[in-house]
């Protein structure tokens, strides 16, 4: 008997209907002789909804009662599907992340997983049970606090207890059919990938194709665990995600040139104005942020002034970071000595994936001359082996990713990309 772990996003659990069909559908596993756990979100746009309600009664809440308060969201989902379950005449018990064994670091709002003991998980399996497992929430190893894991962290704790409890397969339902081109909400001629690589599903996934999250991927990566992203709507094979390509019919799936054009909004700009151009200044930026937790993606610095000596440095990082940034660096502003904060949000990224750019030359002129003739400003590059990423801004974004897409034949010639639920926010 195999073990199967799914994991069913808001979309496909945004009601008491959605609820029932997701029911349905394990029960259907459950019978095919597999051993079921259920990763499930929260229903439909709930997370939003708390986060807006946290805005509402303060300001800057604690990171504590934040995570209280969200991981709310997926205890109802869990719940309301066991129940559903049950009502179908199958046995069902729902488990929140830390009854689960999912053990994170503590620090709030997007805490790491350390370790999995799933002990109850495989006991309620042995019993018979299909287990229901909240996702995007654990406990905190030392203060045994509860943690969640950053936004679409349900992917995360899907492929975590994969890897714990050496499942065949995760399986990611979703409100699309897998895996596309590019965001199908954006590229109606986005084209469904069969197969992708875990590298460049990482890059896709950290460039803001939010369809896996980028640290899900990374884990499958690692304890090398296929990922089966597909539809909850439909009964279509979706897209693999895996280190080996699947044999699909008779015929070997390769890897293509260029995997997808992802894009990206969630980011803002700070630019440090007026920075001496000496030895030591960039660590002393860099330090501030990294000592109030917040990652940063791209970094730029400006040719310096001969007059002045002064130079800008330039960087991107999540806009929920903005405000906590700019007063680090407001606070350290007399030991790094600067002129000015800059703070724009209004930025978005653009990036091209795929393997294939490692080997064919004409790729980057190809992607810069497709966003030329579309007059699109760059404002910000950077690349990696296998990926081109430039901001521009943010209104730009759809069309952007509409041409470069269109410039690597990358539209499909077939029927449009369907997007079956959710709000997209
Ligand atoms: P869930 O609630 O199931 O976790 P998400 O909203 O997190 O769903 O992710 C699914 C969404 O990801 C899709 O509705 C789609 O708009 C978006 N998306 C972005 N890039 C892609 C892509 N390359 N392929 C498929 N979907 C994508
Ligand atoms: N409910 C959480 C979110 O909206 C986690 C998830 O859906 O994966 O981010
Ligand atoms: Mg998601």
């Amino acid at each position: 008997m195999g073990l199967v772990v799914q994991k069913y996003g808001g979309s496909s659990v945004a009601d008491a209907e959605g609820i029932k069909r997701v029911a349905k559908r394990i029960v259907e596993a459950k019978k095919n002789g597999n051993q079921v756990v259920v990763v499930v979100s929260a229903m439909g746009d709930t997370t939003d909804e708390l986060i807006d309600l946290a805005g509402q009664v303060s300001p800057m809440p604690a990171g504590r009662e934040f995570d209280m308060l969200l991981t709310a969201g997926e205890r109802i989902s869990m719940a309301l599907l066991a129940m559903a379950i049950k009502n179908l005449g199958h046995e069902a018990q729902s488990f929140t992340g830390s009854q689960a064994g999912v053990i994170t670091d503590s620090v709030h709002n997007k805490a790491r997983i350390i370790d999995v003991t799933p002990g109850r998980i495989r006991t309620a399996l042995d019993e018979g049970n299909i287990a229901i497992v909240a996702g995007f929430q654990g406990v905190s190893q030392d203060k045994k606090d509860i943690t969640t894991l950053g936004r679409g962290g349900s992917d995360t704790t899907a492929v975590a207890l994969a890897a714990a409890l050496d499942a065949e397969v995760c399986e990611i339902y979703t409100d699309v059919d897998g895996v596309f081109t590019a965001d199908p909400r954006v590229v109606k001629k986005a084209r469904k990938i069969d197969w992708i690589s875990f590298e460049d599903m990482l890059e896709l996934a950290s460039s803001g194709s939010k369809v896996l999250l980028h640290r899900c991927v990374e884990y499958a990566r690692r304890y090398n665990i296929p990922i089966h992203v597909r539809s909850s709507f439909s009964g279509l094979q979706g897209t693999w995600v895996s280190s080996e390509s699947t044999e699909q019919g008779d015929q070997k799936v390769e890897q293509a040139i260029i995997s997808g054009v992802a894009h990206d909004t969630s980011e803002a700009k700070i630019t440090v104005v007026g920075v001496p151009d000496k030895p030591g200044e960039a660590a002393a930026i860099f330090r501030t942020i990294a000592n109030a937790e917040i990652n940063l993606d791209m970094v730029v610095q400006n040719v310096s002034a001969a007059a002045t000596g002064l130079t800008d440095i330039s960087f991107t990082l999540p806009k929920t970071e903005g405000r906590k940034a700019i007063d680090a660096l407001e606070r350290n502003r007399p030991g790094i000595g600067f002129d000015s904060l800059r703070y724009d949000d209004q930025i978005g990224k653009i990036s091209l994936v795929g393997a294939g750019m490692k080997t064919n030359p004409g790729v980057t002129a190809t992607f810069f001359e497709a966003l030329s003739d579309a007059g699109v400003n760059i404002e910000l590059i950077s690349t990696s082996e296998i990926r081109i990423s430039v901001v521009t801004r943010a209104d730009d974004v759809p069309e952007a990713v509409r041409v470069v897409h269109t410039a690597f034949g990358l539209d499909s010639d077939s029927a449009e990309a369907v997007v079956y639920g959710g709000t997209g926010r």
